[in-house]
């Protein structure tokens, strides 16, 4: 038992978080950062921040993640960090050659309270930044919010710094994806374009740290929205944002500065959240749903058809960060599933707590939510009552060993298996993936407890 320390018996805790269910701030904002085309992520901290959260993205998307440091000594941790940020900035330049240096900050230079576009701005003046060339900015202070609120803030930045205002409108529609992986955001992009829709997806890791292997090492892959395309989300015909609180700010954001127009969306996990997607495009852009989206389509219905009695009134645990919770949530209960434990590390506000619980107004089993709370929590709860399946990040794992219970992997950090960066669960053809998934927890945990006389070939 490697959790045995987990008690069942609850006592209330407010200071203190065992088994976080979160990362924290500047993971996030590095891998929006890396959803630019020829960007440099900059890590405004310690050396060892940056090595974290350079090795949480390695490990998850199983390819090398570029990143530089203002790698404070006690020198900068005293006086602040103005000196090694615009070092930095031209050593960046000057040896790397990216498009954009995309910095973030750390707890540390939060706390001394660097001012980043002041230094910027500094660095330009002492020309550090070449023409052509661009530095951006998000504050990502880890004591507050998860890597969650980082993306969400990076992704903004992007709006700060590149949307333009337009005359005019193009037919273009803005995607901001989530904090999702690549494969989602191919996957989005790909039915997009099955409705005959131009996109300009930002941020989009896809073919960034999800690519071919080639044999030779490009530091900038093709993949990654380009600043000439941040300019353009301005004059574009409006924004479908997914994810309340990793794409919300960015498409608020966009509508303020140049008034384009945005839906913000649940993720497009399930059915019924990939219909609202399709359905959000389809009156934004006045096009028609093509044949072979309504296929994908009656194949999902098809395979839940199939499925459905294998799920019924099954009990899940979920943890997750809130948007995939959120989707997910709506998910299972649509398949008659009763998610009865939920837990999300980010605290994502009242609003959100409100709807989670509404998803699962109608699940007849007690369902227990913590909004901003952790795995112990999770743990102890499903000690207290036991659940079918468990879904969640890698860490979850522990949970679902000790306790011997099937577990579908799903969220970020995934460090122990490879492939979720390469095949989506999004849309209609991720979601059947989704199914499979969890059909297979559930059947192989049959097919292991069954005994000779009640093994069976057709389940
Ligand atoms: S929590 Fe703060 S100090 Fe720790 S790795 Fe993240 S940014 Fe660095």
């Amino acid at each position: 038992m490697l959790l045995r320390h987990t008690t069942t018996e609850i006592k209330d805790r407010t200071a203190l978080t065992v088994n976080p269910a979160k990362t924290c701030q500047p993971i996030g904002a590095m891998y929006a950062a890396l959803g630019i085309h020829g960007c440099m992520p900059h890590s405004h901290g310690s050396q060892g921040c940056y090595a974290y959260h350079r090795s949480a993205l390695t490990r998850h998307y199983k390819e090398p993640v570029i990143a530089a440091t203002s790698a404070f000594t006690e020198g900068a941790s005293v006086f602040g960090g103005q000196a090694n940020l615009m070092q930095a900035i031209d050593n960046i330049f000057s040896i790397y050659n990216p498009d954009v240096i995309a910095v973030h900050t750390t707890c540390l230079s939060e706390t001394i309270g660097d001012d980043i576009p002041q230094i910027v701005n500094k660095a330009m003046a002492e020309g550090k930044v070449p023409a052509g060339k661009y530095v951006i900015h998000a504050n990502t202070p880890s004591y507050a919010g998860s890597h969650i609120t980082g993306f969400a803030g990076m992704t903004k930045a992007m709006v700060d710094y590149f949307a333009e205002t337009a005359s005019s409108r193009t037919k273009t529609v803005n995607l901001i994806p989530g904090f999702v992986e690549p494969s989602d955001m191919a996957e989005i992009r790909r039915m997009a374009a099955e409705m005959g829709l131009e996109t300009i997806m930002f941020p989009d890791t896809s073919g960034v740290l999800n690519g071919p292997m080639t044999g030779k090492y490009r530091m900038y892959p093709p993949g990654g929205v380009t600043v000439e395309a941040l300019r353009r989300t301005g004059s574009s015909l409006g924004t479908v944002a997914l994810g309340h609180l990793a794409s919300g700010d960015a498409a608020r954001a966009l509508d303020v500065k140049c008034k384009v127009p945005c839906q913000i969306l649940d993720l497009p996990i399930g059915l019924g959240a990939t219909d609202r997607f399709v359905d959000t495009l389809h009156r934004m852009a006045g096009v028609n749903v093509p044949d072979s989206l309504t296929f994908e389509r009656g194949q999902m219905v098809d395979i839940i058809a199939d499925m459905h009695q294998y799920f019924y009134n099954k009990r899940v645990g979920l943890v997750g960060d809130p948007d995939q919770l959120l989707a997910l949530t709506k998910f299972l209960v649509s398949l008659d599933m009763a998610p009865v434990y939920l837990v999300s590390g980010t605290s994502a506000g009242k609003k959100f707590e409100k709807h989670l619980r509404a998803a699962v107004a109608g699940v007849p089993h007690e369902v227990k939510i913590k909004v901003g709370g952790d795995m112990y929590l999770f743990h102890q709860w499903i000690k207290q009552a036991p659940v079918d399946l468990l879904i969640g990040n890698s860490y979850v794992k522990y949970i679902a060993h000790d306790e011997d219970i099937p577990y579908v992997r799903h969220g970020f950090p995934i460090l122990d298996r490879v492939g979720h960066s390469y095949f989506p669960t999004v849309g209609y053809r991720g979601g059947m993936r989704l199914l499979e998934k969890i059909l297979d927890a559930l059947l192989d945990r049959k097919d292991r407890d069954a005994t000779d006389i009640t093994f069976e070939l057709v389940m």
